[in-house]
């Protein structure tokens, strides 16, 4: 017999209990004032500017020196860009480095174009080596040099954080700030290292709420304070934090941003409200995209068949097997619906031939779990838009990887925050939506190039992605405060 479980230590936290109500995720969006218009970065830049009295500066003549750690598919370097384009000729960019472990974002950046010069492939190498693996090279490069290089100017993180990571399932137990997190440590050892003038550190909103959940030794303290504690022990640096949101694109992704700041003209708090004042101006008066114009037209459903048995080469026993399985899996989705409110109870269902698993090309080969999920949100959605008098819930979308007592689902045209395990599915259109239409839906091109990456792969890049928007908004107080941008007004 297995021993019996040790009990629980004093100061032990405890998994959070779903803060979810029975509502659906987009209630408070208006849909009449959702944009039918494909959203384009450039125009975004350039309407931010203008909202804002913002423009390039004419006397500015001067290279960007810029590097990033966990680079990921390195959307801040290529917001940056765009951003360089539209401030004209006399500003270049130079994307010294990055630093990316993941074999599936190394292999994206080089093929979409999108890696710094050189890309390292262990962050904490770029504080520590002369010299370091780099992947654009394939071969050993020299690590840019801050003082033969020149001042850097402003430097990137996007730190993994295992204190607060959903993929950490010690995160409820343990004291999180005692469990080692190798990229911080890196990110605090560039900075440390380099002395950027300026740097922006990002990560998921987790970070700074939550307390039970992101605490440092069960104090009940948010791991931001932990991680902004550190930050202020680099000497010379002012630090300051806020929260972003993906406005006006169709995609919730919130997140927290940390600004570090040396100059003592443009201190990080000054840089944090500059980002939060332009981020009101959007929301005021920039239109959210609506999800319809991020889809592919005339995706075929037929291509999402992938993976499963196929039904016709099935034996009875395996019929049945099947049949049981997805019974008990829909009877326990149920209960957990009934059980958060999100059905009343006495919800009539329709019969299983008329359900979306068994009329959904996209659904009749997935696995038992999958296809009663399905099924269980399609009658939530439904109770849902009665509820909250959505006239037309086509644009129904769910994130049917969740549990059914706390997925979160749209009604309005809008999509649900999709984290590296998200399964959302579009109800009208009866099929998943794909990675490369989330991508778009942060804010990143249509064409990009996804040859060789596994649906994992691809999954995992989106997951993680930072919005594009978000990085337009943060980045406008750095090229004010590096003179790039001026006040028109
Ligand atoms: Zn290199």
């Amino acid at each position: 017999m297995a021993p019996k479980p040790k009990a629980v230590r004093k100061g032990t936290l405890k998994r959070p209990a779903s803060k979810l109500s029975p509502k659906s995720h987009d209630a408070r969006v208006d849909v009449a004032t959702l944009s039918a218009e494909k959203f384009s970065l450039t125009d975004f830049i350039r309407a931010t500017w203008n909202l804002n009295g913002l423009a390039p500066s004419s006397t500015c003549k001067r290279a960007l020196t810029v590097s990033s750690c966990c680079t990921g598919v390195n959307s801040f370097g290529y917001v940056l860009k765009k951003m360089v384009h539209c401030l004209g000729q006399q500003v270049k960019l130079k994307d010294l480095f990055g630093s990316e472990c993941d074999k599936a974002c190394q292999a994206f950046l080089l093929r979409n174009n999108r890696a710094p010069r050189c890309l390292f492939e262990d962050a904490s190498d770029v504080s520590t080596c002369k010299q370091a693996a780099c992947a654009v090279h394939a071969r050993m490069c020299v690590v840019p040099s801050s003082v033969a290089g020149g001042e850097d100017d402003l430097y990137q993180s996007s730190f993994v954080c295992h204190w607060n990571s959903i993929q950490n399932p010690k995160r409820f137990q343990h004291d999180v700030t005692q469990i080692a997190q190798p990229t911080w440590e890196a990110t605090r050892a560039d900075i440390a290292a380099r002395r950027p003038l300026y740097a922006l550190l990002e990560n998921v909103t987790g970070l700074q709420r939550d307390p039970e959940l992101a605490a440092g030794g069960g104090n009940g303290e948010p791991a931001l304070n932990h991680c902004l504690q550190q930050l202020r022990e680099i000497p010379g640096y002012t630090v300051h934090s806020c929260e972003a949101t993906a406005h006006p694109l169709p995609a919730d992704r919130n997140r927290c941003l940390i600004f570090l700041s040396r100059s003592e003209q443009h201190p990080a708090e000054v840089l944090c409200q500059e980002f939060e004042s332009l981020q009101s101006s959007v929301k005021l008066n920039m239109r959210r995209h609506h999800l319809d114009t991020c889809l592919v037209a005339h995706a075929s459903a037929t291509s999402q068949q992938e993976g499963g048995s196929n039904p016709l080469e099935t034996t009875a026993s395996d019929d049945a097997q099947d049949a049981a399985a997805y019974f008990q899996y829909f009877s326990s989705g149920l209960e957990k619906a009934f059980k958060k409110g999100r059905l009343p109870p006495g919800f009539k269902v329709v019969p299983r031939e008329e359900r979306p698993s068994c009329k959904h090309i996209a659904l009749q080969k997935k696995s038992a779990w999958c296809r009663a999920q399905a099924d269980v949100y399609f009658f939530i959605g439904q109770f849902l838009a009665q509820q909250e008098q959505v006239e037309d819930s086509r644009s129904m979308v769910a994130d049917i990887s969740q549990s059914a007592d706390r997925g979160k689902l749209c009604l309005r045209g809008t999509l649900p925050t999709c984290t590296t395990s998200s399964t959302l599915y579009h109800y009208r259109l009866e099929r998943f939506i794909s990675a490369p239409e989330l991508f778009v839906a942060h804010g990143y091109p249509g064409q990009t190039c996804w040859e060789g990456l596994s649906e994992g792969d691809q999954r995992r890049i989106v997951g993680n992605l930072m919005s594009s928007t978000t990085l337009v908004l943060a980045l406008c107080p750095f090229l004010k405060a590096l003179g790039a941008l001026r006040s028109s007004a």
